[in-house]
């Protein structure tokens, strides 16, 4: 067979760990016997990463921003324990963190679903997005422990013009005290991100704040969102046959427990946050989640939600087989694909792309299985395997579609 061909290179962007072992396995088996691959790679393994400086993350998000595609490995977050480990110079910032402010960009989570896996709500049939803005809030806040009675005051100095000033609290015992902040900027890109994307994937989009009672704070969010929505979406919406709607927070969890799936969930920081751990675990499993980043001016970079699998990683190292799940990482790449596909006019790369990941299910469905999902299913008797003879079992699937 003729290896499919690309026209433009994708950014790939290596990790760490048990995901980096995967990362090989998958390209290996998967990728490299079929896509004639067209890859700018960048290393950001975290040895890599420190003998740069960092600097590779940085060149990573500017060849995304160039080339508009990438798909990334999960790579370890240093903390003090992996600055011993590794002998770090420094203890280095989130790679993820850096490109989402390179990009600018608002990161969806979505799960992959299966048959024998249900989801805890009875009644979600397909998957929801969760869409979090990932700046500012509680995330960025200044706090303080008040220790006594005082006033409290909220002060704004403009570079030109009169300070203004508002009574926060008059405390006649200790308290707590926080002050939070977003910009316009920063809303206006989540609010195109989250209108791309729904129009990308041609879902409704839902979007919940708490405007009754935050009327300047999450007012502005809310009037962000229709602001835009209306002067450069509401015809590409229509025309899609997909809507935008805003509720109140609380009305948005209740409407989505009682939802039949299918729709995109914008989040603030902070409900985003804990709104994901609450669907992820829902629908199944970390495993079975993919993320993927979007700005707001259309550039796309995939990956799987979970992290390195430092546990299984130790275990490997070891001589061991593990039983790690490929699959969010599979259909990082098989997005990333194609996308690059659409992008470029390459529809046998799309078709790839969507053959690896019914090769994928169709091997789930088969009843071959990783441990994690051995233990979630039900209604079968799954085959459990190592990580190796799962993704061999993928690409038996594959070659017979292809
Ligand atoms: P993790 O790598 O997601 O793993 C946590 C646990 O979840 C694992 O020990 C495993 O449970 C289970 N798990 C996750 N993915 C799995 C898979 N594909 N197959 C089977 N089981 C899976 O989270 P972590 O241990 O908290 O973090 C490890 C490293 O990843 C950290 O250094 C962190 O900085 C980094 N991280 C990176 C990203 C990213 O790059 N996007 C995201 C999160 C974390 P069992 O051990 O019980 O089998
Ligand atoms: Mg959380």
């Amino acid at each position: 067979m003729e290896k499919i061909r690309m026209t433009t290179p994708l950014v790939e962007m290596d990790g760490d760990e048990m995901t980096r072992v995967l990362w090989k396995m998958i390209k290996d088996e998967l990728i490299l016997p079929f896509v004639a691959l067209k890859a700018e790679y960048y290393d950001l393994g975290l040895p890599h990463r420190d003998e740069t400086r960092d600097q590779v993350t940085m060149d990573a998000a500017l060849a995304n921003k160039k080339y508009g595609v990438s798909v990334k490995c999960a790579t370890i977050t240093p903390n003090a324990q992996r600055m011993d480990e590794y002998h770090l110079h420094e203890m280095w910032k989130s790679p993820n963190g850096t490109i989402r402010a390179v990009l600018d960009g608002t990161v969806f989570r979505a799960p992959i679903m299966i048959d024998c896996i249900k989801p805890v709500v009875k009644n979600w049939e397909k998957p929801i997005t969760i869409a979090r803005h990932a700046y500012g809030d509680i995330y960025k806040a200044t706090e303080l422990r008040v220790p006594d009675e005082g006033k409290a005051q909220l002060l704004y100095t403009p570079k030109n013009g009169q300070p203004q000033t508002l009574d926060i609290y008059n405390f006649e015992c200790p308290g707590v005290l926080q002050g939070q902040f977003n910009k316009d900027t920063s809303i206006e890109s989540f609010a195109r991100s989250c209108f791309a994307y729904a129009l990308d994937q041609k879902q409704d989009l839902w979007f919940g704040a708490k405007d009754t009672i935050s009327k300047q704070y999450d007012g502005e969010f809310k009037a962000v969102f229709q602001r835009i929505y209306d002067a450069e979406y509401k015809a590409k919406f229509e025309a899609a046959g997909i809507t935008y709607f805003y509720s109140l927070i609380d009305d948005i969890v209740a409407r989505v427990i009682r939802s039949k799936g299918g729709f995109i969930w914008a989040c603030k920081n902070y409900d985003g946050d804990v709104m994901s751990d609450m669907v992820s675990t829902a629908f199944g499993s970390l495993a079975m989640m993919t993320s993927v980043l979007v700005s707001p001016d259309g550039k796309y970079e995939y990956e799987a939600a979970h992290g390195t699998v430092t546990r299984h990683y130790y275990r490997w190292q070891k001589g061991e087989k593990t039983s790690t799940n490929p699959i969010a990482t599979i259909f990082a790449w098989s997005g990333a694909l194609k996308k690059r596909g659409e992008l470029d006019g390459l529809l046998e790369l799309v078709s790839f792309g969507e053959k690896l990941e019914a090769a994928s299910l169709q091997t789930l469905t088969d009843g071959i299985m990783t441990k994690d999902l051995c233990n979630l299913a039900e209604g079968i008797h799954p085959v459990e395997v190592d990580s190796e003879s799962f993704i061999k079992a993928i690409r038996a699937r594959l070659e017979a579609t292809l």
